[in-house]
């Protein structure tokens, strides 16, 4: 059973409900079926939230829809505009909590990055939600309120449908896998045509490597799959994505190799990796990331580092990263440097941060790590980059 929205009335919130629900839904009420393909319409394509509007639906109906269910967006409080196109959205989900959307429009594609926890219980060492600590899980309605937001912010979609919104990476605050079925079943609406229609090559997962969640994922959708690298040998992971001391590489390497066998389409899977300078992004590096990936059909995404106050990190220069990326090319990878964006609004990737009621005390270990580093640098002590992380308390 999906979890519900925290702050949701009796009523149900057609935003959280896939087809099949809908449909469901419909016949308990007495309807006939197909009211759910028109309602769907109303709600997903043209952003209504009001029954009174839906002219194709008798007044009767909208009646009794209106006394059971409801069509509710979280609260938007802040709209953020970037000089290059990026928009981000502060949303309000009750109780102090917030997460952050982010969409970022390239020529004729429009990519949106959901969030789909309030936090992240996970805390790799190199990322500003992690270091927040975490709170709950969203619930379906949350995770699809976002795009109903970003969505509405446009418009309906003119051009004969043509949305702005042609990609979507569960990629924003949290691990999506850790919210297993309320992801799930977002992805389900945003893949389908009364949904948000969008390709399954263009809708992605990504994981920080949730093994046994990967394998139950394949079962249960057709997406594409990016996973959270960020290194290239296990004793380096370990402490960048503390997760990967649960499931090292060889188990990770595995999931990932069953994903583009099970599909029976030339897949490949997106390595995502953070370039950090002086940690990750030396030569031998590399060469051990073309070891690790030579028989697993992948794509490697490089993202320079994006700086948060005290993180510990740097970028690496221009020539450093070029370097790298030019081994990986030599090794025959597909391998793409992403550009930074909507560096002004900080939604720029790991910047995001929203607000997160901490029941996990992290952040709160955090502050005091930043507060005893400021105090040392003070006396003149140098304290190791690994030093100033802080490893997940769960
Ligand atoms: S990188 Fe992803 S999995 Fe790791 S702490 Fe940040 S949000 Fe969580």
């Amino acid at each position: 059973m999906n979890q519900v929205s925290q702050k949701s009335t009796n009523k149900i919130n057609l935003l959280g409900l896939t087809r099949q629900q809908m449909e469901d839904f419909f016949e308990s009420l007495g309807e006939k079926r197909f009211r759910a393909h028109q309602i769907m319409k109303w709600v997903h394509f043209f952003g209504v939230d009001d029954f009174e509007a839906m002219t194709n639906i008798g007044k009767g109906l909208r009646g009794k829809l209106a006394e059971v269910a409801e069509i509710k967006g979280p609260a938007v409080e802040l709209e953020h505009f970037s000089n290059d196109g990026t928009r981000k959205w502060v949303v309000d989900l009750g109780q102090g909590n917030k997460v952050e959307t982010v969409f970022i429009p390239d020529g004729k594609r429009g990519t949106l990055c959901v969030s789909s926890q309030v936090g992240c219980a996970l805390d790799c060492s190199f990322c500003s939600t992690g270091k927040q600590g975490f709170q709950r899980d969203l619930s379906v309605d949350e995770i699809i309120g976002q795009l109903w937001i970003a969505q509405r912010s446009f418009g309906a979609p003119e051009n004969h449908g043509i949305r702005n919104i042609t990609n979507i990476v569960m990629m924003g605050m949290g691990e999506p896998l850790l919210n297993f079925e309320n992801v799930v079943t977002a992805m389900e609406i945003m893949k389908d045509d009364l949904g948000y229609g969008v390709a399954k090559k263009r809708l992605t997962l990504s994981t920080s490597g949730v093994v046994p969640k990967m394998y139950e994922l394949y079962d249960r959708i057709d997406v594409a799959l990016a996973v959270s690298l960020h290194a290239p040998n296990d004793e380096l992971r370990d402490q960048l994505v503390p997760i990967n001391k649960k499931y090292p590489l060889s188990a990770l390497m595995a999931a990932c190799r069953r994903y583009v066998d099970q599909f029976p389409d030339t897949r490949r899977v997106t390595m995502e990796y953070v370039l950090m300078d002086g940690v990750n992004d030396k030569y031998e590096h590399a060469e051990q990331l073309v070891a690790l990936l030579q028989d697993v059909p992948s794509k490697i995404n490089l993202i320079p580092f994006n700086p948060f106050p005290s993180s510990g990190y740097k970028r690496p220069n221009g020539m450093r990263i070029k370097a790298f990326q030019d081994r990986l090319i030599k090794a025959g990878f597909v391998t793409t440097i992403r550009t930074t964006r909507g560096d002004d609004i900080d939604a720029a990737c790991g910047q995001l941060v929203g607000q997160v009621q901490d029941r996990t005390r992290r952040a709160a270990q955090w502050q005091a790590k930043i507060a005893e580093k400021a105090a040392n640098s003070q006396k003149g002590k140098q304290i190791p980059v690994q030093q100033v992380s802080v490893h997940k308390q769960s």
